[in-house]
């Protein structure tokens, strides 16, 4: 469990706000922006969704305090979306208010699929009265193309993933090379579609891609990516002139983030196998 510790600190910034304000930080001195994310998700009650919110409202006063070029990034079921949908509105709606009179963006987290129709339309709600907010959209999901559609049509802010959940063959491509596909035919879709949004990914040929299609889209694109994963690829980007924005994490409740950081990738499921048998 030691290891699997230090292992994760790769993609923490540490257990407090303190931690995650100083890597934004730090992200900005490097010429980078941020998205702070507090960690936890599957809230069992009202009162862990309410303390969420209002750590979630602390976090945007010290963005403000701190003069951090930084938006935030929440996850529904961290504001109650796995108890009671309207709870889950009302959490997310003072929160994007919140940012708005800051003049801070809010990013809606995508989770497991079970949520993705709920998510979706919670952010189209907010989304008619706030426009500091957007959401992630899958590449992975056989519905994603059809959401996107949805959403621009509404001028939704989308973030491309290419999604980090295990899903069932009836909703989710089988292949990595499908999701990848089709994350560069939602791509296609949103330079003609959108005039900005975010995408999200380390995979380079699609960062690559993304570049060369906006030569002639002209749109205005971020390239976000997560702390500690390809720190040469975010600088390369940095001195080209591109915006790119560091996903931070930071809270007590790093496992689940962790996990899927460590299965999405071949080597770090090995590397974690080797230090359990010492191999
Ligand atoms: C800013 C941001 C926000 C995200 N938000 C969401 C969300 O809301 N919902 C959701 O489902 N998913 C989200 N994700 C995760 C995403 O869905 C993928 O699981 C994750 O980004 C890995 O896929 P990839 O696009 O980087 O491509 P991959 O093909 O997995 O990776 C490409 C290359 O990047 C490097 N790499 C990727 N992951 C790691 C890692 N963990 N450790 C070390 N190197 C790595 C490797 O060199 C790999 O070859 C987000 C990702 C980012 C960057």
């Amino acid at each position: 469990m030691s290891f699997l510790i230090k292992f994760a600190r790769q993609w923490i910034a540490g257990e407090t706000l303190d931690d995650a304000i100083d890597s934004a930080r730090k992200a900005n001195s490097n010429g980078l922006g941020a998205i702070i994310n507090y960690l936890g998700e599957h809230v069992r009650d009202k009162e862990e969704a309410e303390a969420n919110k209002n750590e979630n409202f602390r976090i945007l006063q010290e963005i403000k305090e701190n003069k951090i070029n930084s938006s935030l990034s929440i996850k529904l079921t961290q504001l109650g979306l796995g108890i009671d949908k309207d709870l889950c509105l009302s959490n997310v709606e003072a929160i994007v208010d919140r940012a708005a009179s800051n003049n801070i963006f809010v990013w809606i987290d995508m989770e497991s699929s079970i949520y993705t129709q709920d998510t979706i339309e919670i952010y189209l709600t907010i989304f008619k009265k706030y426009k500091n907010a957007g959401v992630a959209i899958q590449s992975n999901l056989i519905r994603s193309e059809s959401d996107i559609h949805r959403i621009a049509a509404s001028g939704g802010i989308i973030r491309l993933v290419k999604g980090a959940y295990n899903e069932k063959s009836d909703v989710a491509y089988p292949g990595r090379s499908e999701v990848t596909m089709n994350f560069s035919k939602i791509m296609g879709f949103l330079f003609y579609r959108s005039p900005f949004f975010a995408i999200a990914t380390h995979d380079e040929r699609l960062v690559y891609e993304a570049i060369e299609a906006n030569k002639a889209h002209q749109k205005k694109i971020e390239f976000q990516m997560l702390l500690g994963v390809r720190e040469e690829l975010k600088n390369e980007l940095v001195k080209k002139g591109f915006t790119v924005v560091d996903y931070i994490p930071y809270g007590k409740k790093w496992l689940p983030y962790s996990l899927r950081r460590i299965r999405e990738r071949k080597r770090n499921i090995l590397l974690i196998f080797r230090s359990i048998f010492d191999i």
